[in-house]
């Protein structure tokens, strides 16, 4: 390191950190972005957990084991015969592990370009916007900078009653790396890891049983797509137990005891391996000296405001580490803004059009309120939806599953939220994204020309029906 002294000095280079780095750099700022993710055979890498042992792994393992599934269970209907359909999960992980090491290596080189220091080691914040770097060698030095952004991320909650043991009881990132298939597989939390995670190992094959504490089913999602979701989750065979509240693990010679009671009272479930996807906290271990003044809020997320200022000047926090979804982009979009706000840009991030996507098949996707919280703000509404199976494109794919929902105002036609679950969902989004980003009225939507076949008419014809006017299928 030739200098000690930046203009802004990132700590975590995950999805938040390493974009917040990249823009300095662009505007021209000296930037170091000080990093300590090790991998499990204690390898340095850039990317934090989405990139290491998050978005990316799971979604390569979910395409692969969808591939899978579907040639063994839905080629034949394509009139494709496949005989000997056989897994071979080693070079399904060895595949993950390779677009994981070619993703987190293309920060270093972005870092390059940008002409961001990147430092892999810990960085701890000292009071007057000093920050100790402890290098891989355990070497100390001290670095001061203008502002210093912290973009910490999460870690797993762990749940006291099945404590983690790295080994039969894991946590995502253990679920991720699996070298075998189980036979009985338990996922306590029935969130957003628990059914993709849920749906990679029982499309290779595991018995899935998931145990959420909740009564409501993905009570985040549109009410209709929640229950369209469920009846396809237990389609697939992903054995979904709400209400249950686990007590404990026990380790027995046939397996994993998990015991939980429900509304029928107290119940057990035998499996093989346990992974506990009930949410994640934020990380901020060993991060502050004394007298830094930046405050934490009762759940230890850092304290910041709209801009992501925390309560001690010049210090900034994003991502996973402050209030709002723990997502990568809504991350990104943070780290970009402070960066700009750095350089004395305008920016800002807009939280009402944060996407949520659930990479299960079908696919859920939203954006903006669900229709139960539109009913619930008092303000007039009305609701458009397509079905798949009304779309050429979906019906071609042999994907005509879920619908598209728009809910808009009745008053000044307003786009309130769109909620969709079927083939894409997670890419047809986008367009609602932006309409809602340039606050588009249903109409907008309904005489923007969408190509035929696509499944992105699925949304066009939600639009069209909120009005009562879809061509493709009866406005009832
Ligand atoms: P992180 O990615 O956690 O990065 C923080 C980095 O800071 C880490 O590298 C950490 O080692 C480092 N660090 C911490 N403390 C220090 C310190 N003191 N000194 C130096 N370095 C430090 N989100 C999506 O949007 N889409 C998805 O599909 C998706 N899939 C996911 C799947 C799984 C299995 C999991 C677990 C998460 C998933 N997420 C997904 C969530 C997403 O990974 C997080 O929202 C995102 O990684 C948060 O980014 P971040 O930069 O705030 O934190
Ligand atoms: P989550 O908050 O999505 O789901 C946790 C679930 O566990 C909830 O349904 C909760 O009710 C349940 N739960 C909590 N305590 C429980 C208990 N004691 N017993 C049984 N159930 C219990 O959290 P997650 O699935 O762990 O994911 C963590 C974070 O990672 C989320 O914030 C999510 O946004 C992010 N993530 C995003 C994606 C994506 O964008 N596709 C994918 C994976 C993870």
């Amino acid at each position: 390191m030739s200098s000690t002294h930046f203009d802004v000095i990132v700590i975590g280079a995950g999805p938040a950190g390493y974009p917040c780095a990249i823009r300095a750099g662009q505007n021209k700022l000296s930037v170091a972005c000080i990093d300590e993710w090790r991998n499990k055979d204690g390898s340095y890498a850039f990317g934090g957990t989405c990139l290491n042992a998050g978005c990316i792994p799971s979604k390569a393992l979910l395409e692969s084991s969808e591939l899978y599934y579907r040639t063994k269970h839905e080629f034949a209907t394509h009139g494709i015969k496949v005989a000997d359909v056989a897994l071979d999960l080693a070079a399904m992980q060895k595949r993950r592990a390779q677009i994981v090491k070619q993703s987190t290596l293309g920060i270093a080189a972005l870092f390059k370009a940008a002409g961001v220091t990147g430092l892999q080691g810990h960085g701890k914040l000292l009071s007057g916007n000093r920050v100790e770097y402890t290098d891989k060698d355990g070497r100390k030095q001290e670095l001061t900078a203008k502002h210093v952004v912290l973009a910490t991320g999460s870690a797993p909650m762990e749940l006291k009653s099945v404590p983690f043991d790295g080994k039969d009881i894991i946590d995502s990132w253990g679920a991720l790396e699996l070298e075998s298939v189980p036979k009985r597989l338990g996922v306590i939390g029935a969130g957003v890891i628990g059914l993709e995670l849920g749906s990679v190992w029982r499309r290779l094959g595991a018995e899935v049983v998931i145990l959420e504490a909740l009564d409501t089913f993905l009570p985040a999602a549109d009410g209709a797509v929640a229950r369209e979701a469920l009846k396809h989750f237990k389609k697939l065979g992903l054995d979904i137990r709400l209400g249950a509240k686990v007590s404990s693990a026990e380790k027995t010679k046939s397996g994993i005891v998990l015991h939980y009671s429900d509304a029928s009272g107290a119940q057990q479930v035998e499996v093989d391996k346990v992974v506990v996807a009930i949410g994640r906290r934020p990380y901020t271990q060993d991060l502050f000296g004394e007298g830094t003044g930046v405050e934490l809020d009762e759940r230890g997320f850092v304290k910041v405001d709209e801009e992501c200022r925390t309560t001690a000047p010049n210090v900034w926090a994003i991502g996973d580490v402050v209030r709002g979804p723990m997502l990568a982009h809504k991350g990104k979009e943070e780290g970009v803004m402070v960066a700009d706000l750095i350089a004395g840009k305008v920016a800002e991030v807009n939280y009402k059009t944060i996407p949520s996507v659930i990479y299960t098949a079908p696919e859920i996707a939203w954006v903006g309120q669900t229709e139960e919280e539109v009913k619930r703000s008092g303000r007039p509404y009305k609701v458009g939806t397509f079905p798949f199976m009304a779309n050429g494109r979906a019906r071609a794919m042999e994907a005509a599953v879920g619908f598209c929902k728009i809910v808009s105002a009745s008053d000044d036609d307003e786009i309130l939220g769109v909620h969709i679950i079927g083939p894409m969902a997670g890419e047809l989004i986008a367009e609602a994204v932006l309409a809602m980003e340039y606050s588009a009225s249903t109409e907008d939507l309904q005489r923007t020309i969408h190509a035929h076949p696509t499944l992105s008419e699925a949304l066009h014809e939600a639009a069209l029906h909120a009005d009562k006017i879809a061509i493709d299928f009866p406005n009832r």
